[in-house]
């Protein structure tokens, strides 16, 4: 059984034209798949549709064998703890420390102010120190997030994302913002610590070679169509 399935995904914004349009794939738990296409292919848009950010406009999207479509507020929350997210900018609180940023991603409510770490429990702070120690900035844990570097506020966005042990973690182009040696560092962070801990990961990208280098499977998007479904995507394709 699929953890996430798109049938004849359809959306537009504002009753414009369709920037997606019929898509149709699974993701069988446990996958690390990519999504690549061109800028305005419809990738983000297309991750959107998945955590309900924003609304589809037909067919379905069921994760978990909930149709995502229909869900009401209360249901929608639990949908969103179950799906991690991780952007390209990183979108981090600047003045909150990494661990706060890190617990934000659960216990958000609990982190209006600083100095607010005493609130969470040891099981909620060891689940942080845990995360930050696999992708390697334990070190960094108690430095204010724009004291870092990009790849680093990349990993802490990736601790983010997996602090509530979602099923499923979309990334939004997460390495298009850093240089070629961070995007290595971040793609094998991702691979490894969403292995290990048997999450499932939708990537957007826009590089065919890092997609080949890390996915089980590649969906390649183009004007809103999928254009692609398989594992050995062909550099020639790349229109
Ligand atoms: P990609 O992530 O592949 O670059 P996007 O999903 O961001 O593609 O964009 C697909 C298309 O949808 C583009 O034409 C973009 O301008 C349009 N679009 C994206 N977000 C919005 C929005 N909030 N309102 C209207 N149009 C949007
Ligand atoms: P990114 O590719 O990093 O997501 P974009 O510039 O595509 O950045 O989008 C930035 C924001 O602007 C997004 O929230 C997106 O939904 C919105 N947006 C993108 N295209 C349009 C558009 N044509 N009309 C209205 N909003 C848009």
């Amino acid at each position: 059984m699929a953890l996430l399935q798109i049938e004849g995904l359809g959306k537009s914004y504002n009753n414009e034209s369709k920037v997606l349009n019929d898509i149709s794939f699974n993701v069988k738990e446990g996958e690390f798949v990519s999504i690549i296409g061109p800028s305005g292919a419809g990738k983000s848009t297309l991750l959107r549709c998945i955590n309900r950010m924003v609304s589809i406009s037909e067919g379905e999207v069921i994760f978990n064998n909930a149709r995502v479509n229909t869900l009401k507020k209360r249901t929608l929350r639990q949908l969103r703890t179950n799906i991690g997210m991780v952007f390209q900018h990183y979108n981090l609180v600047p003045r909150l420390t990494v661990i706060e940023n890190v617990l934000h991603g659960r216990f958000g409510y609990k982190t209006t102010l600083q100095g607010v770490l005493s609130r969470f429990t040891e099981e909620e702070k060891e689940r942080a120190f845990y995360l930050l120690q696999k992708l390697g900035i334990e070190e960094h844990a108690y430095k204010r997030c724009d004291q870092l570097s990009g790849g680093q506020q990349q990993r802490v966005g990736i601790a983010r994302a997996l602090i509530q042990d979602p099923k499923l973690v979309l990334c939004d182009e997460p390495i298009a913002s850093l240089d070629p040696n961070s995007s290595k560092i971040i793609m094998d962070h991702l691979k490894q610590i969403t292995t290990e801990l048997g999450i499932t990961c939708l990537v957007n990208l826009h590089q065919v070679e890092v997609a080949q280098q890390y996915s089980d499977r590649i969906i390649g998007l183009n004007q809103g169509e999928v254009v692609f479904n398989g594992t050995n995507y062909q550099l020639t394709e790349d229109k």
